[in-house]
């Protein structure tokens, strides 16, 4: 028998008890007399004391011993005479009789401690070591409880987990899909699934009414610190339901999930329309743990010989509370940060409302304070605080000061990992037109529904587009899509689906599609339409940025066991490489010399 108790469970009521401990020598300290090693496992550190005088021979062994080799020791549980009333295991230790090296470590490349000394390149190419470090565990099995609790919940709301495909088709909407090359049909491929969507619409049509998977998705995207070329969904669909049922549900879930994992009681979900998201906070993921909304000045800046103002498409401004004590060097620091490329402003004007109630901002040579009260007014300002306003073309412009508002509330200590605040975020329109593609693309996927009330203008649209005269201009139907946002981070979004054959060749035909382009992609899904498809809708939670957020942290990467780096490299394995000629031959590829 290896061991007889873990390293995390001793305690002083243990105290006489002779017990077996197997584990990795954190680190040990010689103290000539006495030697004492930490040994580490999964589930804590048990100090292990060697005694010079009753075993000299023993105390050899062990000073000899390194950092990470593998122990087995047989002692008796002490009570200790200096304790450690950090540890949980502080206030005893092993008095070790027998001691059996399992393995021997070559010395780590990195210290496997909280605080590690290892870069992340480092740490990626022996992440097995990473793993061994309590935070990264800790992380892991936060994403445990998390699939879970998930499951719980699921299967107690009559979900069945059912496993899709990985090897399907490439389809072209959406992300670019990762391919795989078929040896026994050359010169054709399989894609992997960006997420199982028609493959759940099928199950729908197939009677399973309540799906879910914890599932694997693959998209070949440039990466970020919060993406990841194999990202981990919590994939779900149901039948005979309306928009509010899903969102029902799933609040249900999110605030499950709160609840067991994190110990927090959530209020119920607010909910906002894309289109004020967008024109109270430039963002259709808000950050809504403060306030900080836009107020449009338009009405209140023109014609007072300030021609950036007059210029101006939008004029629009945010109120940030007791900030007028930011100095000129800070607000300079605020220019140069919306003036950056990805921010994209041409400057920032300010106005200081002073505690005696006086106004002074960086335009006083064309707004006396009677103007800049009204500003102060419309923003709901107060003695203390600091307006900042920016101009411009009305997208560019909201966007950045979508960037400027997440920064004041950086700045201003809002956004505290530990508060969390979520939201819906609904209406969303249907299509969005890219300018670079010269036409209209499902803004959430082709399978989305219309708003019932908006079906009439997907009609008026393919009689534009018949005509010849669909612009860009054309104001998009609005979708039942629906997002869950938590702290400004989009956890999760879907929609209700269309399960009507017509009204699915309308979409694509309007996305571009010839009647034989859309047969020969989706032919599929649109002859299971018609064999009774019931009404169905559904949605997918990001499940490592669910983690994540749950876990304090920006990046999605130290909720995975494996991860990628930002060049979609695994530095452990070494992949992707290159593969044998043979194998290429195998599967049609030619070889470029
Ligand atoms: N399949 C969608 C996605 O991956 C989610 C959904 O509509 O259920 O974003």
């Amino acid at each position: 028998m290896y061991r007889t108790n873990t390293c995390g469970e001793l305690r002083l009521l243990h105290a006489g008890n002779e017990v077996t401990l197997s584990g990795w020598i954190q680190r040990s300290r010689d103290l000539g007399g006495m030697t004492f090693i930490d040994l580490r496992d999964r589930y804590g550190i048990t100090q292990l004391a060697f005694n010079m005088d009753q075993e000299p021979a023993l105390c050899e062994q062990a000073r000899k011993l390194g950092r990470e080799f593998v122990l087995q020791v047989k002692g008796i549980v002490k009570e200790r005479e200096n304790k450690n009333l950090q540890l949980p295991t502080g206030e005893i230790e092993i008095e070790v009789k027998e001691l059996k090296v399992l393995n021997a470590s070559a010395t780590p490349p990195f210290t496997i401690e909280e605080n590690t000394d290892g870069g992340d390149e480092l740490r990626m190419k022996y992440r097995y070591l990473d793993l061994r470090r309590a935070s990264v565990r800790a992380n892991l099995q936060l994403r445990h409880q998390v699939a879970k609790q998930t499951r719980n919940y699921l299967d107690g709301q009559d979900f069945i987990e059912v496993e899709t495909p990985v090897l399907i088709k490439s389809t072209p909407e959406g992300a670019r899909d990762f391919v795989v090359p078929s040896r026994m049909n050359p010169g054709q491929f399989y894609a992997l699934p960006q997420s199982p969507q028609t493959f759940k619409q099928l199950l729908m049509v197939g009677g399973f009414d309540k799906y879910y998977q914890l599932v694997k998705c693959f998209r070949d995207e440039d990466l970020r610190a919060d993406r990841q070329p194999e990202f981990t969904q919590i994939d779900c669909e149901m039948s005979f339901v309306e928009q509010e049922d899903v969102l029902h549900m799933f609040e249900g879930l999110v605030r499950h999930l709160f609840e067991t994992v994190k110990g927090i009681q959530l209020a119920s979900v607010p909910r906002m329309t894309y289109a004020d998201a967008m024109k109270f906070y430039g963002s259709d993921k808000p950050d809504t743990r403060f306030e900080m909304r836009f107020v449009e000045l338009n009405h209140l800046v023109k014609d007072k010989g300030f021609k950036v103002f007059d210029d101006a498409e939008l004029v629009v401004g945010i109120c940030a509370k007791n900030a007028a004590h930011y100095t000129r060097k800070q607000l300079d620091e605020l220019t140069e940060f919306v003036k950056r490329p990805q921010v994209g402003a041409s400057g920032l004007v300010y106005a200081r409302v002073n505690e005696d109630g006086s106004i002074k901002s960086s335009v006083d040579k064309f707004y006396d304070e009677a103007a800049l009260k009204t500003w102060a007014e419309a923003m709901q300002a107060e003695a203390g605080d600091l307006l900042l306003v920016l101009a411009g073309e009305q997208h560019k412009t909201r966007k950045a000061l979508n960037e400027l508002r997440l920064e004041m509330g950086t700045q201003l200590g809002l956004r505290d990992k530990n508060t969390f605040s979520c939201l819906w975020v609904m209406d969303f329109p249907l299509l969005e037109y890219l300018e670079e593609e010269g036409r209209f693309f499902a803004m959430h996927h082709p399978f989305t529904s219309p708003k019932p009330n908006d079906l009439a203008q997907i009609d008026e649209m393919l009689a534009l587009q018949a005509a010849g005269k669909l612009s860009a201009a054309y104001e998009s139907p609005r979708a039942n899509a629906y997002d869950m946002v938590i702290n400004g981070v989009e956890v999760g979004g879907g929609s209700v689906r269309i399960f009507n054959k017509e009204l699915q060749q309308k979409m694509f035909a309007l996305l571009g599609f010839s009647p034989e382009e859309a047969q020969a992609q989706f032919g599929f899904l649109m002859n299971a339409f018609e064999y009774g498809a019931p009404p169905h809708a559904g949605i997918a939670f990001g499940f490592d940025r669910l983690c994540s957020l749950f876990g304090g942290a920006d990046s999605i990467r130290d909720f995975i066991a494996f991860p990628k780096n930002n060049s979609g490299r695994d530095l452990m394995i070494d992949a992707p490489s290159e593969i044998a000629e043979k194998q290429l031959t195998e599967l049609s590829i030619a070889v470029k010399k």
